[in-house]
């Protein structure tokens, strides 16, 4: 392929999150609307005030987001791949994500539409090990590489702060998976008030509605002290794989062994929430915060 022929496009991987939102409006200034694509996976469990988010991003930037869904939602994709997603595989990242990334960039974009993408990332400083991992992706995964850029590492100053120009600049509210334990401790709610009060403002990535199978200890136990109807849809997902199955899955591991959303539950509460709110998860690299 002579990418020399083909007219470039600039692609910002919207994800829900400030960054991208961020990086997508600097692209749109930089490049012009009529260059760029504002992209977006919809995995189906997303909580409803990121697309109310998505939305007045979209607007503000003066371009519409151009969405790709598989069509299932990831617990669809556990049973057909008789696998249910945990911390360290999650297909359903893979399937719902990642293969309808590169199925919008090869054959929509490269080969119907004959455009050479390049791709924007929301990632911050903090998180360069992330970048790494996506450069070397799509350096090597795609038929041809595909140029990846990270325009809050490379371009601006390391504290740039996307959240609070998106909010007192744009006039636009976060989306609410990342301050809803302040929300709801405003509100009154008492296991949100504990949260808070141990430094947790809310989830620490808008995807999937905090029902990411990639969540440790303390996410679901946020999800279960904030939000005890999603946990318990999130239980009884894993009871189901379970029994169908006849396997002795679990989301959660304890001891390398499987421990269940139940069996969690149980222990929170006989012992309390709290002290799983005090130990941060594992960093684990989840390219749905950032695709
Ligand atoms: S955010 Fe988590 S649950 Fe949702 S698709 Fe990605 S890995 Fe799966």
């Amino acid at each position: 392929m002579d990418t020399q022929e083909k007219k470039v496009v600039h692609v910002a991987m919207f994800s829900g999150g400030a960054g991208s939102a961020y990086v997508a409006y600097h692209m749109v200034q930089t490049y012009g609307k009529e260059n760029c694509i504002l992209f977006f996976t919809n995995t189906l469990w997303e909580d409803e005030d990121n697309y109310r988010f998505m939305e007045e991003v979209s607007s503000h930037i003066g371009l519409e987001i151009t969405e790709r869904l598989d069509g299932r939602t990831p617990e669809e994709v556990f049973y057909d791949e008789r696998f249910l997603g945990n911390a360290r595989l999650a297909k359903c990242s893979e399937e719902l994500k990642v293969r309808q990334t590169i199925i919008f960039l090869e054959e929509e974009l490269r080969n119907e539409r004959n455009l050479e993408p390049i791709l924007y990332f929301g990632i911050g400083p903090h998180e360069k090990h992330r970048a790494e991992n996506l450069k070397d992706f799509y350096a090597h995964f795609p038929l041809e590489p595909i140029e990846t850029r990270f325009p809050l590492i490379e371009l601006f100053r390391e504290d740039l702060d996307a959240k609070g120009i998106i909010r007192d600049e744009w006039g636009i509210e976060l989306p609410r998976m990342y301050n809803i334990a302040e929300q709801l401790a405003d509100e009154g709610n008492e296991n949100a008030r504990i949260a808070v009060r141990n430094g947790i403002k809310g989830f620490s990535h808008a995807n999937c509605a905090g029902r990411c199978v990639r969540g440790g200890y303390q996410h679901y136990a946020l999800l279960y002290a904030i939000w005890p109807e999603r946990y318990r849809e999130q239980e009884d997902m894993e009871e189901r794989f379970r029994a169908k199955l006849q396997k002795d899955v679990s989301i959660l591991k304890k001891n390398g062994g499987s421990y269940t959303m139940k069996q969690f539950r149980e222990v929170m509460e006989a012992e309390g929430f709290e002290k799983f709110l005090f130990k941060a998860d594992a960093d684990i690299p989840c390219v749905c915060s950032f695709s």
